[in-house]
Parts: structure tokens; C-alpha cells; sequence
């Protein structure tokens, strides 16, 4: 799966929402989310992020290593 990291929140673009061919991208409060279990690992989402926030989950920069439990959350139903 792709993650969306620290620089996306408080901009949400969305460039990538549009690209994403199975619509796996969702908007949250503050920033866009990836949901892990339908993402098909396309790649189109990362390069026209703008804020380059999107990485490969094994590619995530250690600071915002969080980021991919935080988009996996988003989907977990309680
Ligand atoms: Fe969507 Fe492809 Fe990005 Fe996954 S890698 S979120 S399927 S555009």
C-alpha cells in the first residue's frame, strides 16, 4: 500500500484523489487518507502529490513512519 504522510495535512490537494483508479483515497477532516485494503500499489497517486506526502509504506521517511497506522485506522471500524 501507499501511505500519506505529515505534509498533506491542512493542504488536501486531492490531485491524487482524482488519479487514484479504484478511488482508495479519502478525504478526512484535515488530511487525505489511503485505505490499505483496496490500494493496488499503482504508484499514480505519488508523483502529482504537490506537498510530495505520498509514499510505498516500506518507503515512508522515519519521522512519519506513525502515518501508516494512521491511515490504516481511519479505516477500522470500532
Ligand atoms: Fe490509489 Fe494507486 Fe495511489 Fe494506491 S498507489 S492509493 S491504488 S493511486
Amino acid at each position: 500500500t501507499y501511505v500519506i504522510a505529515q505534509p498533506c495535512v491542512d493542504v488536501q490537494d486531492r490531485a491524487c484523489l482524482i488519479e487514484c483508479p479504484v478511488d482508495c483515497i479519502y478525504q478526512g477532516n484535515r488530511t487525505l487518507y489511503i485505505n490499505p485494503s483496496e490500494c493496488v500499489d499503482c504508484r499514480a497517486c505519488e508523483p502529482v502529490c504537490p506537498v510530495e506526502a505520498i509514499f510505498y509504506v516500506e518507503d515512508v521517511p522515519q519521522q512519519w513512519a506513525h502515518y501508516t497506522t494512521i491511515n490504516a485506522e481511519y479505516f477500522q471500524t470500532p
